[in-house]
């Protein structure tokens, strides 16, 4: 699918894999010139090497930090003005679920959660705002259905998301009419986490196809089966797209139906 992102750049924060890395695909297909990131420097020149053959050496820019890293990502947003002269669309997509019980939750874990979840965001848009702002760019944030639709075994990364909704909508105000920011709820999007997770399941003789239809089916998404991280790209990719010009403020859920508010 192209989006449009002829003489665009953008960049993909956690785009070594799963739903950034298809996010990549999805915005080099669509004319863009990228730049992603990921803390495993060996996995993310591997995913580089082929993305530069595919797409072609100038169109790519990959760099090994974590999104917590203040001046490794500060550092970033030079690399990329240095090498593109510009950055249309930030995508924030970088990080993973925690799944614990209030009971089985430490004071540790709430902060390295609200961490990850807020400064993952605050981040990026602090570093690339003034290239965003110049190009009246958009910013879109992979969040989860879980910010509405908390579950106990997920207790914080449910409340870390809501915050992280409230702040996005805040912003949106803030930065309108320059740079528009959107987020996109997932539901289960059979990607990385949800592969390791399969990867370690208690009876291993269990199929991949077999595990996956058991748990969209115990978890009863309408669609009857998870999303593929092509369907979550093209979501972000619609959204920070020219397509989506007068979309600000606003929240895409990418669940197969399992949203249940209204
Ligand atoms: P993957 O594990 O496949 O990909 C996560 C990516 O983020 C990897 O490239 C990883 O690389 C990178 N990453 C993680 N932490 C950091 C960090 N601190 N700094 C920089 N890069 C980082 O996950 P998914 O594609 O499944 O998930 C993508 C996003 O969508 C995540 O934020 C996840 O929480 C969210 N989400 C996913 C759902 C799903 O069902 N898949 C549901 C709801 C939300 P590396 O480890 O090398 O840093």
């Amino acid at each position: 699918m192209n989006f449009g992102y002829d003489n665009s750049v953008a960049v993909v924060t956690g785009g070594s894999s799963g739903i950034g890395l298809a996010t990549v695909r999805v915005l080099l297909e669509s004319g863009a010139r990228v730049a992603l990131c990921a803390r495993n420097e060996s996995r993310l020149e591997d995913v580089a090497e082929v993305l530069r053959r595919d797409f072609g050496a100038n169109r790519v820019l990959a760099r090994a930090l974590s999104v917590l890293d203040e001046e490794a990502v500060n550092g970033f947003a030079a690399e990329v003005h240095e090498t593109f002269g510009r950055c249309d669309l930030l995508v924030n997509n970088a990080g993973q679920g925690r799944q614990s019980t209030f009971e089985n939750t430490s004071n540790q874990d709430w902060r390295d959660e609200y961490e990850l979840k807020i400064f993952s965001q605050v981040l990026p848009i602090r570093a690339f705002l003034p290239m965003l702002r110049e190009a009246k760019g958009a910013i879109v944030a992979v969040n989860s259905l879980l910010a509405y639709q908390p579950e106990s075994h997920m207790v914080c990364t449910s409340s870390a998301r809501a915050g992280v909704q409230n702040m996005l909508k805040s912003l949106s105000l803030e930065l309108a009419p320059d740079v528009r920011v959107n987020s996109v709820l997932m539901g289960l999007i059979g990607s990385g986490q949800w592969t390791r997770r399969f990867a370690a399941r208690e009876d291993q003789s269990v199929s991949r196809e077999q595990w996956y239809r058991d748990l969209a089916e115990r978890k009863g998404i309408p669609m009857k089966r998870l999303g593929d991280a092509e369907e979550a790209a093209n979501a972000i990719a619609f959204l920070g797209s020219r397509a989506a010009s007068y979309i600000t403020g606003a929240q895409l859920d990418v669940s197969g139906g399992l949203n249940r508010h209204i």
